[in-house]
């Protein structure tokens, strides 16, 4: 089949919630894909950072393959032998007492806002009247959590929402990097604040330095649970474990997932303390497959190699590579680069049209990335990627915003 005839499949059989670049990969290996043509790019999006350890990392392919030849699924219902091990090992990697596993990152911001509401119900002092369902929490302008109809109450992004109405009470916004409006929005029934460190999907954009640590101090001094959504910041992507750990910023509630199995099965996960994920008990909360002994098995692998690899590391070093490199562009039609470690964006000037023409004419060029809000273009590679990798591209990268 050729290049048309996928997509014509795609829009004829499948609901149109993307707007996809017009390449049908077939093949991935490493930081490289290669489409259905044979032509080879780099991948500069990672699935949205899902693909911190590249495609087909061989040792996270080879837990799979093991563990697919011993059991793949038992529900919670009963016990297996990768899901305690993977609990403990997740723990011990990011210092927190407890964990609950999900898939999906939507489905783990849900249990974080759950966990978050029982303990404001059941633990905070004093705690809050549970029948007259009053807790608050305060999410920021630009956020992206996921898509589900509670997780979109509290979107700004006017699209998310219209046609999905009626929407979860129990939410306010306010301006991400305002510390003021942040503190007067406060009130005695708010419990819990969500925050990404770095707003991936509204554009690579981060807070004031500083903003982080002074939101963990007001949420210390009012008894408000920190909830930091690092599933696109966490795990090494911002050249440190979390995107909180750049200001030293401890959340009580941390949520990962995307990378986490190393972008070979979805995996998420809640961590926090236990006092505060001691709210669940037996019955309160569920996943048919969270926790099945195959996305745990991969999952334990993607952690070891994250840490024996050095990917962190790299992506610090590379993420700093990159960036220096990006500078050196010529300013035509660059307005601002920004980012920490490899989650990296490219503003383009209003005058230079969206960035959408752009990611084209880079996929064109053998480069895979994708606009993000209208006028950045996101740079995300696989944080195994090394210094060749990114002369190969920035010498298109330097092309297309050369010619454009
Ligand atoms: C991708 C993402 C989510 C949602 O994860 P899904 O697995 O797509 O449900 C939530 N929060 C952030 C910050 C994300 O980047």
């Amino acid at each position: 089949m050729q290049t048309a005839e996928y997509i014509e499949l795609e829009d004829r059989f499948s609901a149109r919630n993307y707007d996809p670049l017009n390449i049908i990969l077939e093949y991935g290996d490493g930081a490289w894909v290669y489409d259905i043509g044979g032509k080879r790019y780099l991948d500069c999006l990672s699935s949205y950072s899902a693909l911190n350890h590249g495609h087909r990392h061989p040792r996270i392919v080879e837990a799979m393959k093991q563990q697919l030849d011993r059991l793949s699924l038992t529900s919670r219902a009963f016990r297996n032998d990768q899901f305690g091990p993977f609990c403990q090992e997740l723990c011990e990697l990011t210092g927190y007492d407890m964990t609950l596993v999900m898939n999906s990152g939507a489905e783990a911001v849900e249990t974080a806002l759950k966990a978050a509401r029982k303990w404001a119900y059941t633990r905070r002092m004093p705690t809050l009247p549970v029948d007259a369902n009053l807790a608050e929490i305060i999410a920021f302008e630009g956020n992206f959590h996921g898509r589900t109809i509670t997780i979109i109450s509290f979107s700004t992004e006017l699209q998310y929402r219209q046609g999905f109405g009626p929407f979860t009470p129990g939410f306010k916004n306010v301006a991400y990097g305002d510390l003021r409006e942040f503190e007067a929005s406060i009130s005695p029934t708010t419990v819990a604040v969500l925050i990404e460190p770095i707003q991936g999907e509204s554009g690579i954009r981060l807070p004031p330095d500083g903003f982080l640590r002074q939101v963990r101090e007001v949420c210390t001094n009012n008894n408000l649970l920190l909830i930091a959504d690092e599933i696109q910041t966490g795990l090494g992507r911002t050249g440190k474990l979390f995107g909180c750990d750049h200001e030293n910023v401890r959340a009580d509630i941390m949520i990962v997932g995307k990378a986490l199995a190393g972008g070979m099965y979805p995996v998420s996960a809640v961590l926090s303390s236990r006092e505060i994920l001691g709210v669940f008990e037996p019955g309160d909360h569920g996943s048919t497959f969270g926790g099945n002994p195959l996305g745990m098995a991969v999952a334990r692998a993607a952690l070891k190699v994250l840490v024996e690899e050095g990917l962190i590391e790299n992506s610090d070093r590379m993420g700093r590579y990159f960036m220096s490199r990006l500078a050196e562009l010529p300013k035509k039609h660059i307005k601002q680069i920004r980012g920490r470690g490899l989650l990296i964006g490219v503003e383009i000037k209003s005058q230079s049209g969206p960035a959408r023409p752009f990611c084209e004419a880079l996929a064109r060029e053998g480069i895979l990335c994708k606009e993000t809000h209208g006028q950045v273009i996101r740079f995300a590679p696989p944080l195994i990627i090394n210094s060749e990798a990114i002369d190969w591209a920035m010498h298109r990268i330097e092309q297309v915003l050369t010619n454009m």
